[in-house]
């Protein structure tokens, strides 16, 4: 990974979606690019006023995240993946040219939010959305459990399992008098 400048086409499309909104504080666009990596990733850094971009070598997720980020300046304040922010993001995405097919593998696969806006515009049925959340369901479930294994795993964790039972007794007030 390495900063770049940020490419010519993502200024382009930071532009557009500024006068489409009639906002002109542009955010400013970090662009750290991957040789490797496909996929990539975003951060909108509110109160900087600032879009960070991760971006792997995949032109079409590049533009995605991007877009995605550009939404959440669009809508404004700090991270919500909310209804406001999805009715943005479904807004853009026909007027960039993302198909619904790609939103839908991106941030259907990850926010509930993103499928019932998807439905209420009539992009997907009702089959499609349910069979969407309950994938989104069993990708949270999977990354519940590797997370538990790695907590049961981890020796720094097991380590501070050991060290706790004295700050806890030391934390804890005075059980006296509740014993049974
Ligand atoms: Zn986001």
């Amino acid at each position: 990974m390495a900063y770049s400048p940020t490419p010519e086409w993502a200024h382009q499309w930071t532009r557009h979606v500024a006068q489409l909104e009639g906002k002109d504080n542009l955010p400013t666009i970090t662009w750290l690019q991957s040789n490797s990596r496909r996929g990539s990733s975003g951060h909108f850094k509110y109160k900087r006023n600032v879009i960070h971009i991760s971006a792997g070598v995949d032109l079409a997720d590049q533009q995605y995240v991007l877009l995605h980020e550009l939404a959440h300046w669009a809508v404004g304040g700090h991270y919500h993946h909310n209804r406001l922010f999805f009715q943005k993001l479904w807004d853009l995405c026909p007027l960039f040219d993302i198909s619904t097919e790609y939103a839908m593998r991106r941030d259907g696969s990850i926010y509930s939010g993103c499928v019932r806006e998807a439905l209420k515009r009539g992009l997907i049925d009702p089959v499609r959305a349910d069979a969407a959340l309950a994938h989104r369901e069993a990708i949270l479930e999977a990354r519940r459990k590797r997370a538990a294994r790695r907590r049961r795993k981890s020796p720094l964790q097991s380590l501070l399992k050991k060290a706790t039972p004295v700050g806890r007794v030391n934390a804890q007030p005075s059980s006296r008098g509740n014993s049974k």
